[in-house]
């Protein structure tokens, strides 16, 4: 198991008028390789959850095990927890300051103590990982970017920390559909070619139905609903109570159903839609 998250509560101001239970006793466990898409409202404790993940918040009570090591243990140090775990936040370009790409991607692995040369090729197979060609880029200003390829130059830099879990938070928000569609390519090529244990939290059930193999969905600071997507976009009335909504597309087909077509009530992206239609039409002729 990569991630054992037990018990755990964060409260944040508490004992003042302000006290505000951010996560209530939240057991999780996330296995090695997994790709889970953390969702939920706004305000329902999917930051507050990740950022425990890389020791950037303190449990109230709880604890966590990455990979063996507890990190919430007293003396565990935050690099160490860093290692394990890589947590790219919302709109991560921000986050950019180097003169040049190369410098930006550099920066953490500097900041573990490691050797020049292995700092050399951990830039090197970041960018590789990212899809962005080391000659072409290292000595272009970030800034110089488009939007999707800054994005992706600041995942490359915390995944030059060559962490075993990534986690994403909103990874395509505020790109266009090209720049959305590359960064989901390269994310689940993270997964699938390098077998990163992914946690992407997102609003767009079009993404997640398209990427994810397993759905956990949060809301009031508890995890309500915890599956294969199949699984959890059957519970549409759950998710619509909590202001969530299953993939457009799956409304389509459904109500496709509810008129008596024989389609599948598992359809959750485009894709599927399209090869269930043309079947249905195939049958009709
Ligand atoms: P989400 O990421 O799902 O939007 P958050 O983890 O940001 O949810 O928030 C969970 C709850 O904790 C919300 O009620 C939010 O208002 C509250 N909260 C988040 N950050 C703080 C903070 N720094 N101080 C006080 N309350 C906070």
């Amino acid at each position: 198991m990569s991630i054992e998250i037990k018990d755990l509560v964060h409260i944040y101001m508490a004992k003042s008028p302000f006290e505000k239970v951010a996560l209530n006793k939240v057991n999780l466990g996330i296995k090695d390789g997994e790709f889970v898409a953390l969702i939920g409202h706004t305000g329902s404790g999917k930051s507050t959850l990740i950022q425990h993940l890389n020791g950037l918040l303190k449990p109230t009570s709880g604890n966590i095990t990455v990979d063996g090591t507890d990190i919430t243990a007293k003396g565990v140090k935050l690099s160490d927890i860093r290692k394990k775990v890589g947590l790219v936040f919302q709109y991560p370009e921000y986050q950019l300051f180097e003169e040049t790409i190369e410098k930006d991607i550099e920066f953490g692995p500097r900041n573990l103590g490691l050797t020049e040369e292995e700092i050399h090729n951990r830039v090197l197979r970041a960018m590789k990982m990212v899809g962005l060609d080391y000659e072409e880029y290292k000595d272009k200003s970030p800034f110089e970017l488009s939007g999707g390829q800054k994005r992706r130059v600041a995942i490359a830099g915390v995944i030059a920390m060559e962490p075993k879990v990534l986690i994403l938070d909103e990874p395509t928000a505020g790109l266009d559909p090209k720049g959305r569609d590359e960064i989901l390519e390269q994310i689940e090529k993270l997964h699938i070619e390098y077998n990163m244990t992914i946690i992407l939290v997102s609003h767009s059930m079009e993404d997640v139905a398209k990427i994810a193999g397993r759905v956990v969905v949060m809301n009031g600071g508890e995890v309500i609903l915890d599956g294969t997507p199949a699984k959890v976009f059957r519970e549409i009335e759950t998710l619509e109570n909590v202001g969530l909504a299953v993939p457009q597309v799956t409304y389509l087909t459904r109500a496709l159903r509810e008129k008596g077509f024989d389609i599948s009530e598992d359809i959750f992206t485009i894709s599927q839609a399209k090869e269930a239609l043309l079947t249905l039409i195939n049958k009709s002729k």
